[in-house]
């Protein structure tokens, strides 16, 4: 007879979350199309940036000096107005452990990243979960209006994940306007390389952390530059604000690898923008025929599609073809993948088309 081992005592919360499920591996025949991961392996040179990096036994530079300098020239900010963080999702759990706990509140779209009800709730903060309009965009009016005065942090994803969708710069300088000064904007930009659409809020580009310090943009070497692999993402936004969620960040999380491998892939930017090019070709021949086929496909800005659906037979009927999607209680996304993938996804979503 077993008996159940008596266990630690741990917070009523985190006792009560789901355990981890583990996404399912595609078949050798297959293709997973389940977690936005780039179909191209990592820019030429990365590989042999990160074997050239071979000193084991030393801590990395805790700063990533060299990234955030070379990052802050890029984008024409300092280097002390970059944070680097291990995944940007590492950047985005400091900055609501840094400004939000027992207490207060965080306002999010939904829906919207997966992984921020759970960075929410080990902070201690409550979540308040804002319906996306119909079409999968933010409902920004109403996002401004959940905001109280218990807010400490508001987050807006764009391209919106999973569902597609850009927030306009226009949309964003007014958002901005109704956040209060003292309330953190959290502007999550995690495809913004994806995106062709014209009037897409740029938060580098447009600088919007200057004029706005309570803004920090956030990007990720994980989607575009393809090295999920290596959790390397980075924050730009007023130093003393970074200052805040670096002193909630794990040290030393970022290696000198991922450190190395981001370096040599800036310097990569032509071929970076080629297998853009050729992502966001594949994206748009899967829209055009998930449309074809009747599927309500909103707009997609990223490297994934979205078909809004309730039903778990989508699902099925694509891992039945060996394709693994990421199924949501509201709809099925689907990451761009290889090209050998597309006229299955399409093949599959005419078949069961609504
Ligand atoms: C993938 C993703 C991230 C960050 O991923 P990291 O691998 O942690 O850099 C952040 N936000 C959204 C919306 C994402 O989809």
């Amino acid at each position: 007879m077993t008996t159940e081992p008596v266990l630690p005592r741990v917070r009523p919360e985190i006792a009560a979350l789901p355990p981890y499920k583990q996404g399912k591996p595609a078949a050798p025949d297959g293709f997973k199309l389940s977690s936005n991961e780039n179909p191209f392996g990592p820019l030429p040179g990365v590989v042999e940036a990160v074997r050239s990096s071979v000193n084991l036994n030393r801590y990395p530079d805790a700063t990533a000096g060299r990234l955030r300098a070379a990052l802050g020239e890029r984008y024409g900010v300092d280097a002390d107005e970059v944070l680097v963080g291990a995944g940007s999702v590492a950047l985005i759990a400091a900055f609501i452990q840094a400004a939000a706990g027992h207490g207060d509140e965080v306002v999010y779209p939904w829906r919207s990243f997966e992984a921020y009800p759970g960075l929410v709730l080990v902070a201690g903060a409550t979540g308040v979960q804002v319906p996306n309009l119909a079409d999968g965009r933010h409902d920004l009016d109403a996002l401004a209006a959940a905001v109280t005065d218990k807010t400490r942090v508001v987050v807006v994803c764009t391209p919106n994940n999973p569902t597609g969708p850009i927030v306009t710069s226009a949309e964003f300088a007014a958002f901005v306007e109704r956040v209060p000064r003292e309330v953190l904007l959290l502007l999550d930009e995690a495809y913004a390389e994806f995106v062709t659409a014209d009037d897409a809020v740029d938060g580098l580009g447009e600088r919007v952390f200057e004029a706005h310090p309570n803004v920090v943009v956030l990007r990720t070497f994980s989607k575009a530059y393809g090295l999920a692999a290596l959790r390397v993402g980075y924050a730009i936004g007023h130093r003393r604000v970074l200052d805040a969620a670096r002193a909630t960040q794990i040290p030393l999380s970022v290696t000198a690898q991922a450190e190395d491998a981001a370096l040599a892939s800036l310097e990569r930017e032509p071929e970076l923008r080629a297998r853009v090019a050729e992502l966001v070709a594949r994206r748009e021949r899967l829209v055009a025929g998930l449309r074809d086929a009747g599927w309500d496909v909103p707009d997609a800005q990223s490297n994934f599609v979205w078909l809004p659906t309730a039903s778990s037979a989508v699902t099925e009927a694509f891992e039945a073809a060996g394709l693994i999607v990421r199924p949501f209680p509201d709809g099925v996304r689907i990451s761009v993948g290889e090209e050998e993938s597309l006229e299955r996804v399409l093949a599959v979503a005419r078949a069961i088309a609504p």
